[in-house]
């Protein structure tokens, strides 16, 4: 196809010896975002997925919908915010994907709207790990970082900094944050916390107090 291989022959000129690993990345990316929809994690254009290569981040594209993606939309910039490749512009909440790289070590970050979250977003509460398993994976409670608006340094320097060493955190009135060594890591928490939350909200339909 065409237009990959004018892809790869860009690719090696901006990466170098790290063009295969960064191609993979963008696969593994795109791969994400559709996923993230097929499990009805996010829909439309919400929602943004990183994977880091060293001083390359490959990112999803601002503007397409989430379940089109191909490996070809997917933008690389630098830890710096510099665009070095890409047919769309970064998704707009790029800072924040950087500035948890900054601060921790992960190679992937997914910010995703699933439903019974952005319920707990909306309602400011952070989500108790209450099953079993989500404890012993989560660790902990997903707290929830105070309202800033999208696309701010503001907001990614808030969620970086209230994520710490955890997996994920609870955007107020906007949705969630997680990270992984890995994209299917950073999905899994992802799902492991939307199962969480749904499992609570419906356990509370059976006046169970949680
Ligand atoms: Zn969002």
């Amino acid at each position: 196809m065409p237009r990959e291989e004018a892809l790869r022959r860009l690719l090696s000129q901006v990466a170098g010896g790290r063009a295969g690993e960064v191609a993979e990345a963008m696969k593994d990316v795109a791969w994400a975002a559709r996923k993230a929809v097929e499990l009805g994690l996010t829909s439309l254009s919400w929602g943004n997925i990183s994977v880091r290569v060293g001083d390359f981040v490959a990112i999803t594209p601002s503007g397409v919908d989430m379940g089109e993606i191909e490996w070809t939309d997917i933008v690389i910039i630098t830890m710096g915010g510099v665009k070095l490749l890409g047919l769309y512009e970064p998704s707009s909440e790029y800072r924040l994907h950087l500035e948890i790289y900054k601060r921790r070590r992960a190679n992937a970050v997914v910010h995703l709207h699933p439903p019974f979250v952005t319920a707990f977003a909306l309602a400011g509460r952070p989500i108790k790990p209450v099953l079993a398993e989500a404890e012993l994976f989560l660790g902990g409670e997903v707290r929830v970082v105070g309202y800033a608006p999208p696309g701010t340094q503001e907001l990614a320097v808030k969620v970086a900094e209230e994520m710490g060493d955890g997996k994920a955190v609870i955007m107020e009135r906007h949705g969630l944050v997680a990270v992984g060594h890995t994209v299917f890591e950073a999905l899994r928490v992802a799902l492991v916390v939307e199962e969480t939350a749904r499992a609570i909200l419906l356990s509370r339909c059976l006046d169970h107090k949680i």
